[in-house]
């Protein structure tokens, strides 16, 4: 597995959030909101850098209606559900810390 590659993606989410945070015109009153502004700057990224609409799981193309229902999507569907699949299997195995 690329733990280095998903570290560094946790690493980059962090950063955006900072840039972001520091942006007085997003509101960070509700959690939710900051999740999916960090989704649309990593997909404007990913826009830039030209692997926009590409499955990052398989290299696919994600299909157009997908991306048009979510814009920020990072997995083509297949991809997806096996990752939201392998996600909650981890969580069972090891459930995650609550800090609050
Ligand atoms: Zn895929």
């Amino acid at each position: 597995m690329a733990r280095g590659k998903t570290a560094s993606r946790a690493k980059q989410r962090q950063d955006m959030l900072r840039e972001l945070a520091a942006d007085e015109t997003i509101s960070f009153s509700a959690g939710g909101c900051a999740s999916r502004a960090v989704e649309a700057v990593e997909a404007l990224h990913r826009m830039r850098d030209g692997t926009y609409g590409k499955c990052v799981d398989c290299g696919g193309k994600i299909p157009a209606a997908r991306l048009h229902v979510k814009p920020e999507a990072t997995r083509c569907i297949a991809c997806q559900s096996d990752y939201e699949s392998r996600a909650a299997h981890a969580e069972l195995a090891a459930p995650v810390r609550r800090t609050a």
